[in-house]
């Protein structure tokens, strides 16, 4: 599985505490990131992960193209709703595509723990139900 991993920046110690507690788990996939989160995840967990721009210079938008062309099964995005984003546009638009192509979208630590202990189970048929697994969206 291709998964997403974003936060805010008040939000990054939270992921940060997030990856750590489920690291067992995430390192069984391929791990992305937006330029800032992922730094601070690879140097603080030593996970392997794949960086885009930072969200503010396109970051999010980069992981929207991979889940507007099917490669990506899962974003994590810890959102915070408390602080206005330059780049809330492209934050809006990362959501709204997730919802386009029936990607499970986590924006808070409630929701991704349910999400990961759904990948844990290898409960995975989110993907299978709408679209088939080719993600083909005319069904
Ligand atoms: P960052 O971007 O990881 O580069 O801080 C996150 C965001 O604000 O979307």
């Amino acid at each position: 599985m291709n998964i997403a991993l974003i936060a805010h920046d008040k939000k990054k110690d939270a992921l940060v505490g997030f990856v750590t507690a489920y690291k067992a788990i995430l390192a069984e996939h391929n791990l992305y990131a937006t330029g800032t989160t992922g730094t601070r995840l690879m140097n603080e967990t030593g996970l392997s992960i794949h960086r885009f721009q930072s969200g503010p210079y396109g970051g999010d938008q980069e992981i929207g193209a991979y889940v507007a062309n099917n490669k990506m099964d899962i974003v994590i995005f810890f959102r915070d709703p408390l602080t206005a984003q330059p780049h809330e546009p492209d934050v809006t638009a990362l959501i709204r595509l997730c919802d386009v192509y029936s990607v499970p979208l986590a924006t808070n630590m409630g929701t991704a723990e349910i999400i990961i202990k759904g990948l844990e189970r290898g409960d995975l048929s989110w993907r299978t139900i709408v679209y088939g697994k080719s993600g083909d969206q005319d069904a």
